[in-house]
């Protein structure tokens, strides 16, 4: 996994969602997917039903966490992190700009 978590940012890095940030919804560690705010939206149409006035439903749909790259809060750049240890604890850091991106 691409220690991506749930909240970051993200950059998608291939597919049609090319060049497209989202924030994180949901990790899937098992299989490897996450499913992003607006990125891989599928659109369904709904009948009307009694307390339900139907329409357009949008949905994200989980995709592989390889088709992205988390970007860093800090420098707002693409990057690939490393984890430090802080206070016991393993913390994420920015590539480029070397910052903490967890809190501690
Ligand atoms: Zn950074």
């Amino acid at each position: 996994m691409a220690n991506i978590k749930k909240g970051d940012t993200i950059l998608m890095l291939s597919g049609k969602n090319k060049g497209k940030k989202g924030k994180v919804i949901k990790v899937n560690p098992e299989k490897m997917t996450l499913i992003v705010e607006g990125i891989n939206v599928a659109k369904r149409h709904q009948k009307p039903m009694q307390k339900n006035p139907g329409g357009i439903i949008e949905k994200a749909l989980p995709f592989a966490a390889s088709k992205a790259i988390l970007v860093c809060p800090r420098c707002g750049k693409p990057t690939r992190i490393s984890v430090t240890k802080v206070e016991g604890k393993n913390m994420r850091s920015c590539l480029k700009c070397e910052e903490i991106m967890d809190k501690v």
